[in-house]
């Protein structure tokens, strides 16, 4: 399988402004941000979607959101907004796993 952008973001063969790095996650700053802070969590362990996900990947995705409310603690930010795209016409361009967390600004619902 070719490498995904992320996995290339991750063995540093693609730049990317890295906020946060560990043995099981990489948070980048969003190459095209949709509010003032856009941080992708993106899990080292390639998985291409959440349709793709197995019960023994419940720790790994439940620590994304513990991640996502540290960064934002962090930050100080109260109030984000966190989202998973799952296919293409839910908007999933990238097929590696990873958690959109966005703040600085109100967000509306529904989504568009
Ligand atoms: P998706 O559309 O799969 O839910 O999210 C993929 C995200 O990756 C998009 O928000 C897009 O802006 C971001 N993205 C695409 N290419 C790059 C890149 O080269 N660097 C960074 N940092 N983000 C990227």
């Amino acid at each position: 399988m070719p490498q995904t952008l992320f996995e290339k973001i991750i063995a540093r063969t693609i730049p990317a402004k890295i906020v946060h790095e560990d043995d099981k996650y990489l948070v980048i700053q969003d190459i095209t941000p949709q509010a003032p802070v856009h941080l992708l969590i993106v899990t080292k362990k390639v998985i291409p979607s959440l349709n793709a996900l197995e019960p023994a990947d419940s720790a790994l995705v439940g620590g994304m959101f513990l991640l996502a409310k540290k960064l934002m603690a962090e930050q100080g930010h109260t109030d984000y907004r966190t989202v998973f795209n799952c296919g293409p016409t839910a908007g999933q361009t990238v097929p590696h796993l990873h958690l959109h967390l966005l703040a600085g600004r109100n967000f509306n619902w529904p989504p568009g």
